[in-house]
């Protein structure tokens, strides 16, 4: 994910190891901040102390999308979950026997603790994930700064994991729905 994510800029193995530290280390920050602020509240209570509107859609309301889960939009301060795919990815566990291996945790708490640490990332002034960029030079000389979309992704997979204490990815449950929808995962997503 980190290495195809800036757009022909390839990350050396010293700033990839970087790079996952710093969005390993913000969402650790951000998840005992949460645990302190609001102790044991689930994640729906610490959504809406937190001022967030939750608002559940139909993939048709995502342009029958069939692979997003959540949203967070920065602004409204509104966190949109995707009821049906959920659904879905539960039936699918279901379906394929795997109750005991994915089935008793719950894919919306997941899912709004991912878009949970989004919108942190809009109150935390400069939260690694948002802020870390590349050096690099054009035609070797020209020095600029790239962007780094996918330490924001990093930190929330991360954050949501921790908030949550899943045993495994979170990213389990997005290519089990690439699997569930007959697409292959994508070669940004290969590890
Ligand atoms: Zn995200």
């Amino acid at each position: 994910m980190l290495d195809r994510s800036v757009c022909g800029h390839t990350l050396s193995a010293w700033e990839r190891k970087d790079v996952e530290r710093g969005c390993m280390n913000a969402a650790a920050a951000a998840c005992r901040a949460v645990q302190y602020w609001f102790g044991e509240k689930t994640p729906m209570a610490a959504a809406e102390a937190l001022g967030l509107k939750i608002r559940c859609a139909k993939q048709d309301d995502l342009f029958g999308s069939k692979n997003i889960l959540g949203f967070y939009d920065p602004k409204t301060t509104t966190v949109c979950m995707c009821e049906d795919t959920i659904t879905s990815i539960e039936q699918f566990i279901n379906g394929q026997g795997l109750n005991d291996l994915l089935g008793r945790y719950s894919i919306f708490e997941v899912a709004l603790l991912h878009e949970i640490y989004h919108s942190l990332e809009d109150r935390i002034p400069g939260i690694y994930t948002r802020s870390r960029m590349l050096h690099r030079k054009i035609f070797f000389v020209f020095p600029v700064r790239v962007g780094l979309d996918a330490a924001s992704e990093i930190g929330a997979i991360h954050f949501s994991k921790l908030m949550s204490r899943l045993p495994f990815s979170p990213c389990v449950y997005t290519w089990l729905l690439l699997v569930l929808n007959g697409r292959t995962l994508p070669d940004a997503w290969r590890i």
